[in-house]
C-alpha cells in the first residue's frame, strides 16, 4: 500500500515538472516565432483595400471589343460558341442599316464558362477578350448572364500587342498552351 502511495508521489511530481517545463520553456519559444514575425513584412494583403496585381496571364470576366471608329469588331460568325468546351455561349445575329452583320444577342453564361480563354482564341475579330477582373460574385443565379452590355467596352482597348501577337500564332499555327 505504501509502495503504491509513494509511486502516486512520484507520477505526481513527475507531472508537474513537465507542466513547469511546459509553460516557463515551451510557451517562451512558442513566443519566440510569434516576435520573430512580429517584425516582418505581413505577407497578406488589407483586402478589398489593396488587391493583389494578376498575372498578365490570368483570365477574369470577358469584355467585347470595339474598332478604333467605335463599331462593334464581333460579327456574330459563331466560332467563339463553337470552341467553347462549356457549351457557354449564345448568341443572335443581326443586320445593320449598312448591310454588316452584328451580334443583337451576345450571351455568356459564367456559371458555365472555365475561363479557359478558348473563346478569345477562335475570335478571328479579336472581338472577345477576357480581362483581369475577378469582383464579379452575385446572389442570384441571373446576374450571371452576361449580357453585351454588360461586355462591351465603351472605347476601344489598347490591347497589350504582345499578346496579340502571341494569340495570332497561336492561332494560325494551332498551338495550345496547357501550361496557361
Ligand atoms: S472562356 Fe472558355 S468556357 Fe468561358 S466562354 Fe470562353 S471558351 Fe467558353
Ligand atoms: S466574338 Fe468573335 S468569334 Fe465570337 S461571334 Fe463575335 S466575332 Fe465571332
Amino acid at each position: 500500500m505504501e509502495i503504491a502511495h509513494a509511486t502516486r508521489n512520484e507520477f505526481v511530481v513527475k507531472e508537474l515538472l513537465k507542466s513547469v517545463g511546459h509553460v516557463f520553456l515551451k510557451m517562451p519559444l512558442g513566443f519566440i516565432v510569434t516576435l520573430k514575425h512580429l517584425f516582418k513584412k505581413p505577407i497578406s494583403l488589407d483586402y478589398p483595400r489593396v488587391k493583389q496585381p494578376m498575372s498578365p496571364r490570368y483570365r477574369g470576366r470577358h469584355y467585347l471589343e470595339r474598332y478604333d471608329d467605335g463599331t462593334e469588331r464581333c460579327v456574330c460568325c459563331g466560332l467563339c460558341a463553337a470552341a467553347c468546351p462549356a457549351d457557354a455561349i449564345y448568341m443572335e445575329p443581326e443586320e445593320t442599316p449598312n448591310g454588316e452583320r452584328k451580334a443583337k444577342v451576345y450571351e455568356i453564361n459564367l456559371l458555365r464558362c472555365i475561363f479557359c480563354g478558348f473563346c478569345e482564341e477562335a475570335c478571328p475579330e479579336e472581338a472577345v477578350f477576357l480581362g483581369q477582373e475577378y469582383e464579379f460574385s452575385a446572389y442570384d443565379r441571373n446576374s450571371f448572364i452576361w449580357t453585351k452590355t454588360d461586355m462591351l467596352v465603351p472605347h476601344p482597348r489598347k490591347d497589350n500587342p504582345v499578346k496579340r501577337i502571341i494569340r495570332r500564332v497561336r492561332r494560325v499555327y494551332g498551338v495550345t498552351d496547357a501550361h496557361r
